[in-house]
């Protein structure tokens, strides 16, 4: 084998899976079709959870100080604007940062912890054999024909929602076209709106404007002229000086357009995103109108749940039906993400019977326990997993693991997610209980870290926790209560089963 795991696709999703492979000491590579990075940012956004996650991993600092927090979000465009302050969360906000910059952060990480790049080649085909799959890949520039043949136990296709690896994999990708479109300019505006970000619905239109950096804004337009437009039409400046003047009555001095794209509602989602030997994450797994500036988000957000199940196996100390639960875990998540962003597509219609539920959706939104909601979903907060049947129950199994102040026992301060930078499992055991610290001080097992710890303050729902066994992608496997009886061999059955 050349590699133990190959991804296919070195966009966000691609890069940041095999960072967390790398992490785990696997030998992983990824091939990439493009010389050199895209230069176009389709994303704007890093949302709660996503940050919470790079915080985990020792990186938030690095987004933070390239990008602009912003306290709200949007669902579906309405003139009531999501409040993610309120979010339980040390990451109550949204990140504006172009998805280049993204892409930059976490190539650098994954270089640094030794992933292999292969860039300018494009994987053309693929052969799943008993021990392993077998890539072929051609030199993408194709001056000459330079065919290269590379094995790996795994594939993992990120390649994006025309993926190769999916239909190479015969994998069906059942779903919708597109019905409608939208327009993206990432434009210059000599007279820029006041306010950071700046929306209007109306029944001659929507437009959002939101900085990119510190002289580019990105308008996004739809309108009743635009929406049926098709998506391969290209779009001229004149298109959205018109549209700017027709919905604001001023173009706001719009010049210099580095980038004018259309984009459209096809929602898709793979039938599964394991077969055998290949897997698939991010936009090769789902496609949807990118409402709410959440793909690329979900798409980490899975690279994450993926990374630490594909490297247990690897490794040895997990058996391969374990990869299973990563479509298992995600499928029902996106299946509601794509839900979410097909309730915002039907929102933008400019007919009294849309506009008029739009009215009653903003009135919604002003209450805050839906707000809160709202806000929980596009920010992926609200994210469970199912917890194993055959543990103990306890509230907290399966749910997110929320970041709080902790002392360790040499009295140093910390932050729980400081745990997690490893991307090791962590027993983390609050009651300064003996016979557990004496059972389990000395684990020696590569993939859990021990941490005995007091907390002043704990999270909701955190009373009367005695020891929390928590996944290397921050979601809680189960929690045992002080009130349980014979917790050390629970402890010991706790980390047998989940894995
Ligand atoms: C207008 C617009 C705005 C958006 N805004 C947001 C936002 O604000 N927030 C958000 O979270 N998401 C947003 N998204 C979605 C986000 O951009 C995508 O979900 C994200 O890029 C998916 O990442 P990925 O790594 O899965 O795929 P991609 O970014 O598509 O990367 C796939 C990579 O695979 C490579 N590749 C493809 N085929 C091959 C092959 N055969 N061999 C080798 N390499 C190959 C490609 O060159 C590419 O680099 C937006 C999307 C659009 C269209």
């Amino acid at each position: 084998m050349d590699y133990e795991v190959i991804v296919v696709g070195g966009g966000p999703v691609g890069m940041w899976l095999a960072a967390e492979l790398a992490l785990a000491r696997v030998s992983v590579c990824v091939i990439e079709r493009l010389e050199e990075p895209i230069r176009q940012s389709r994303a704007l956004t890093l949302h709660p959870r996503m940050l919470e996650m790079f915080d985990m991993r020792g990186l938030k600092e690095r987004f933070m100080k390239r990008g602009r927090p912003i306290r709200t979000g949007h669902f579906s465009m309405l003139n009531t604007r999501l409040d993610f302050s309120v979010l339980d969360s040390s990451s109550n906000y949204t990140l504006f940062i172009p998805q280049v910059i993204t892409e930059q952060v976490i190539e650098e990480h994954a270089l640094k912890l030794g992933v292999v790049v292969h860039r300018g080649m494009e994987v053309v085909s693929m052969r799943e054999q008993e021990q392993g799959v077998e890539v072929v890949s051609v030199c993408a520039s194709g001056a000459q024909a330079n065919v290269s043949v590379m094995t790996a136990a795994y594939v993992v296709g990120a390649d994006g929602a025309g993926s190769i690896v999916r239909k190479q994999a015969g994998i069906a990708f059942p779903g919708t076209d597109t019905t409608l479109t939208a327009v993206l300019a990432d434009v210059e505006l000599a007279n820029p709106p006041e306010n950071g970000v700046h929306s209007e619905y109306s029944e001659r239109g929507g437009v959002m404007i939101a900085p990119v950096s510190p002289d580019i804004y990105r308008v996004i337009l739809t309108t009743p002229r635009l929406i049926n437009v098709p998506k391969d039409v290209p779009v001229t400046l004149e298109e959205v000086r018109t549209e700017l003047r027709d919905l604001l009555g001023t173009d706001l001095g719009v010049t210099n357009p580095r980038w004018l794209s259309r984009f459209g509602n096809a929602t898709r989602q793979a039938q599964t995103y394991r077969k055998g030997r290949i897997l698939l994450a991010g936009d090769a797994a789902h496609i949807h109108f990118p409402a709410g500036g959440q793909g690329m988000n979900v798409g980490l957000q899975e690279a994450a749940n993926l990374g630490w199940k594909l490297a247990g196996v690897i490794r040895g100390w997990a058996p391969d039906t374990l990869l299973n639960s990563y479509h298992d875990e995600r499928y029902p998540v996106n299946t509601q993400f794509l839900r979410n962003t097909e309730v915002q597509t039907r929102l933008l219609d400019f007919t009294p019977a849309v506009l008029a539920h739009r009215q009653l959706h903003e009135e919604w939104f002003r209450h805050p326990e839906i707000n809160r909601s709202m806000a929980e979903q596009i920010s992926a907060l609200d994210v469970c997993y199912p917890a194993a049947g055959n543990i103990p129950q306890h509230p907290l199994n399966g749910k997110r693991f929320a970041d709080f102040e902790l002392q360790l026992p040499d009295g140093v301060t910390s932050y729980a997610y400081d745990l997690l930078h490893e991307g090791r499992f962590v027993l983390l055991h609050l009651a300064q209980d003996p016979k557990v610290s004496n059972e389990f001080r000395h684990i020696s097992l590569s993939h859990i870290s021990y941490v005995e710890a007091v907390a002043e303050e704990l999270p909701v729902g955190w009373r009367g926790v005695h020891t929390v066994f928590i996944r290397p992608d921050g979601y809680i496997a189960w929690a045992i209560s002080v009130e349980q009886t014979d917790i050390a061999s629970v402890i010991k059955d706790g980390i047998v089963t989940l894995i």
